[in-house]
């Protein structure tokens, strides 16, 4: 039901910095786009920064950069490190 908040609050970690946030204070991230199907699926977590970071990239960008780090597919760290670098983009831009 609506409005029971006695539950344990559970904490997620970010994808794009890794903090852990309270999942009430996260904000869930599809790469999928289909969050009302949740069979057998883990949401990724974005802390509030970070979702109002991504946010101002256009949604292409977006998905281009989540995927090519390995949202949902490589292990955090390595993730974590690849969507790093891919954002900060100070390679081969300019
Ligand atoms: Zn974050």
């Amino acid at each position: 039901m609506f409005g029971s908040r006695n539950a344990r609050e559970r904490s997620v970690t970010c994808i794009a910095c890794g903090d852990s946030v309270a999942r009430s204070d996260a904000r869930e991230y599809d790469k999928h786009g289909d969050r009302w199907d949740r069979r057998d699926k883990e949401f990724e977590h974005l802390c509030k920064p970070c979702f109002a970071d991504l946010c101002r990239q256009p949604r292409e960008g977006l998905e281009t950069t989540l995927d090519a780090a390995g949202a949902g597919e490589a292990d955090r760290e390595t993730f974590l490190r690849r969507f790093r670098e891919l954002s900060e983009g100070d390679s081969s831009v300019e």
